[in-house]
């Protein structure tokens, strides 16, 4: 018989999501408009404490918009995470801006500010800093935006993966002139597909809300004076955003459990360290991750495989984008004074680990025991 497969991190449903869906057609609301769109941009402004948000088709639509917003356009630079999904650095190139890619630092895998302040004096005048918050670990959030500040640049919160994650008691996505979020399949919370775009600034996400709704004037007959885009979440996506937003808090805690649990259960293997932590805020975990620590004979290409031969999920970090083929031509500021890449080492050491919040503790144990037999343990 096929083993039950074990995810990484796969949807997980609890019977409301289908109650706002079951309204929306109850009500004939199956539209890019309705109560639970708006209901739904309530509900997470609640959550999280953002001023105002646009509810989207996904989160590359939120980023796309966000870039729109501050008029970034051919020819200007934006700062952005190195290591990240490409989705992050994608919408810099829909505008024909130019990446330049910032390197992570090993304390929290995200953006090396000491990278960014170096990265300004090669570009002094960059439109925007962009940055992702891997795994749900918050960035070096104040180093970053004192930063930003010293040089009246914009900042830009990725807060994809880290829905729910905090900083200084603050949630991530709340900090920069906008958040966004997403609610892809394998997020912390999810709505099939989707993404919502956060900001203090009530005209920006109005603007925002007619970017993607096809940019059309105030008039009856159909008028158009600006490029506009088909982005708006649907009403039906957002009733199961609804939904799932009830369980947040329940899945961070599933998701902090299951990284605590990996930690313990590898605290005796020294080569063996968990993705970190950022001791200033609270991480979401959305997925646990860990480093092989350097001069190991086990690659994390020898887990994958040991795992995958019993039907478990797992994947490699981030690859980093200036190892990407297709942004060769781009450059990139090193975090470590030699030149070497961080990021690169990140990639090439590290994994991340089946997280999904509907293991059993039977399959964790599966799961520990597998790694653990990787390291002779
Ligand atoms: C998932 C993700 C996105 C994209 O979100 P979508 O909703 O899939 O468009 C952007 N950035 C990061 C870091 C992500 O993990």
């Amino acid at each position: 018989m096929e083993k039950k497969r074990i995810y990484l991190s796969s949807p997980t449903m609890h019977g409301e999501e289908q109650e706002f869906v079951k309204e929306a057609f109850d009500t004939n609301w199956v539209a890019p408009l309705g109560p639970n769109v708006t209901a739904f941009e309530k509900e997470m402004t609640a959550y999280t404490k953002a001023g105002h948000a646009t509810a989207l088709s996904a989160g590359t639509a939120a980023i796309h918009l966000a870039l729109k917003l501050l008029d970034i356009g051919p020819g200007d630079v934006v700062f952005v995470s190195d290591l990240t999904f490409s989705a992050t650095c994608n919408p810099i190139v829909y505008e024909k801006a130019t990446p330049v890619f910032i390197d992570a630092e090993p304390d929290t895998w995200n953006m090396s500010p000491g990278a960014l302040e170096k990265a300004f004096e090669k570009y002094p005048h960059p439109k925007a800093v962009l940055c992702a918050y891997l795994y749900g670990t918050p960035a070096k959030i104040d180093e970053i935006m004192a930063i930003c500040k010293d040089h009246q640049v914009p900042y830009i919160e990725d807060a994809a993966e880290s829905l729910g994650s905090t900083y200084k008691g603050r949630h991530t996505g709340t900090f920069g002139r906008f958040g966004i979020y997403s609610f892809n399949g394998n997020k912390i919370i999810t709505t099939s597909g989707g993404g919502m775009l956060v900001s203090e600034d009530e005209e920006a996400v109005k603007k925002a809300l007619f970017l993607a709704t096809q940019a059309r004037d105030p008039a009856r007959h159909y008028q158009h004076s600006q490029i506009g885009y088909n982005y708006r979440m649907s009403n039906v996506v957002a009733g199961i955003g609804r939904g799932q937003l009830l369980h947040l808090e329940e899945h961070k805690a599933r998701k902090q459990a299951i990284y605590n649990q990996y930690r313990e259960a590898f605290a005796d293997i020294p080569e063996i360290t968990m993705n970190p932590l950022n001791p200033d805020g609270e991480a979401n975990n959305w997925l646990s991750g860990m480093l092989i620590g350097e001069g190991s004979h086990v690659t994390p290409d020898m887990i994958m495989d040991a795992l995958e031969a019993e039907n478990i999920e797992s994947r490699p970090v981030w690859k980093p984008m200036h190892e990407q083929p297709v942004f060769a031509a781009c450059d990139f500021v090193p975090h470590n004074g030699d030149g070497s890449s961080a990021g690169s080492d990140i990639f090439a050491r590290g994994l991340c680990l089946p997280s999904d919040i509907k293991n059993t503790p039977e399959d964790m144990e599966l799961i520990i025991g597998i790694i653990r037999n990787c390291f002779g343990r």
